[in-house]
């Protein structure tokens, strides 16, 4: 059988796995990939994959870098299913409908702005429509952690808690080929352990093969207890203040950690009588969606519900529906807090509260995520003295503070301990989901520690399994 890589390869997005067996093939993932300069180029469908003869489709969790091309399936006929965890199913439902609204909008916007005749520009084009989105997510089937299910002539899968964000999951397939079986464990996202409300990753017992994500393959994270002092500080110090507190989120994860943490604090410390703006559609939907998942809570979430308190929400949390609500924020003082998308302050409700808020050194922004190269969450960090929002040149006077503990993905040590948990050890390794350093770094690492020698692929490679 044969495994090419249609993404994650030598970088973090655009996760895509074909699997083809003499019987079956299968896609795992079918992710966006977002931020490099040939993006665009990457994500045009690889004619490689054959809708109409495509058997399955197994998604391991919500995240756009994951699921974000899955609609192009359905927009190019495929009707097989698409075997996700319920909650993914519904996350997934939540953030596609998004990105369709998105790249709507980015086209139309690049369609006013074209020179007139075009001048050769490419004005991009929208991947796919929000029917296309309805279309494949029809197509789902939702398979629960640990039951496992045959999804094509000789493939059956099985989920296990990968601990990354709500319904985030590590596949194991087990594939039967010429009398012989192999187990194929796609790692998925792996999150750190300790993460809230959800349950720390359970590796598969065993597998033959691993294919194992490096995102943070090169180091160890700072511990959340410290990042979680520094929260502590920074909004007791807002209480006594007038100023604002903007704190840029991804819609699934980052926010609904926020929410659990800040509410954790809100329920004993000063911060308690400072109100809290939630102002992100997609992370009220997601935060609903969170809500929905009581059976996924991890024994400290649990624990939390017994005692008559709602992880997720607490007093001073306020929820801003509409883009009026939202404005309104601009005209209310402080002291408060505004958690909103998007993550990297590349578009979302961020960014009319940075252009109002960055003049003014009263108000403080919290880096809570990666930032990429090139955002503006970036310049932030990098402590520009000026910024661009809304083609405005914005002075920065805020305080920037980079709280760097609420990672989403497993440190290198953890990394290893996931490998190390497959006994017996697999006897080939893959090495995905990285940038090359990281991936170098950990590939090093299984070889002195574990003895695997791991294969890292580019994109486009095929690999013999
Ligand atoms: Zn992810």
């Amino acid at each position: 059988m044969r495994l090419t890589f249609f993404g994650a390869a030598g970088e973090v997005t655009g996760s895509t796995y074909l699997l083809e067996t003499d019987r079956a093939r299968i896609l795992v993932d079918f992710g966006l990939h977002q931020g490099e300069p040939e993006a665009d180029e990457h994500n045009e469908f690889p004619d490689a994959i054959d809708p109409a003869r495509l058997d399955a489709v197994v998604l391991t969790h919500a995240h756009l870098d994951h699921c974000g091309r899955l609609p192009m399936l359905a927009q190019r006929g495929y009707r097989g299913v698409v075997h996700a965890t319920p909650a993914t199913i519904r996350l997934a439902d939540i953030i596609l409908q998004d990105a369709a609204a998105l790249q709507a909008a980015d086209a139309e916007r690049a369609q006013r702005h074209a020179p007139p005749g075009g001048g050769g520009a490419r004005v991009p084009r929208p991947l796919y429509s929000p029917e296309d989105v309805r279309s494949v997510i029809r197509l789902f089937r939702g398979l629960d952690y640990g039951h496992e299910a045959a999804i094509a002539p000789g493939i059956a899968v099985r989920f296990f808690d990968a601990g990354h964000i709500l319904g985030s999951a590590s596949a194991l397939l087990t594939v039967r080929e010429h009398g012989t079986t192999t187990t194929i464990a796609f790692s998925g996202d792996i999150g750190p352990r300790g993460i809230p409300i959800i349950r720390d990753p359970a590796p598969p017992p065993t597998a033959d093969v691993m294919i194992l994500e490096s995102t943070y393959g090169d180091r160890d994270h700072r511990s959340r207890e410290a990042t979680l002092e520094e929260l502590h500080a920074i909004l007791d110090g807002c209480a006594a203040q007038t100023g604002k507190v903007l704190i840029p989120a991804f819609a699934i994860g980052r926010t609904q950690d926020l929410i659990y943490e800040i509410g954790r604090m809100c329920r004993t410390g000063a911060c308690r009588r400072v109100p809290i703006y939630l102002d992100s559609p997609m992370g009220i939907e997601a935060t609903q969606a969170y809500r929905a998942s009581v059976s996924l809570f991890d024994a400290e979430a649990r624990e939390m519900l017994d005692q008559g308190h709602n992880p997720l929400h607490f007093p001073m949390l306020r929820i801003t529906r509409t883009a009026e609500e939202s404005r309104r924020l601009n005209d209310t003082p402080g002291p408060l807090v505004v958690i909103a998308g998007s993550g990297m302050c590349t578009g979302g409700r961020i960014l009319h509260h940075l252009r109002h808020n960055l003049p003014s050194p009263t108000t403080q922004v919290l880096i809570v995520g990666y930032q990429g190269e090139g955002t503006l969450g970036r310049r932030l960090v990098d402590h520009a003295p000026e910024v661009r929002i809304h083609g405005q040149t914005v002075p920065v006077r805020a305080r920037i503070h980079t709280l760097g503990g609420f990672s989403a993905h497993a440190g290198q040590s953890q990394l290893i301990d996931w490998a190390r948990a497959l006994n017996p050890s697999p006897t080939r390794a893959i090495l995905t989901h990285g940038e090359p350093k990281a991936r170098d770094a950990l590939h090093a690492r299984l070889k002195r520690e574990i003895g695997l020698d791991a294969a890292r692929p580019v994109l486009g490679e095929t690999i013999e399994l």
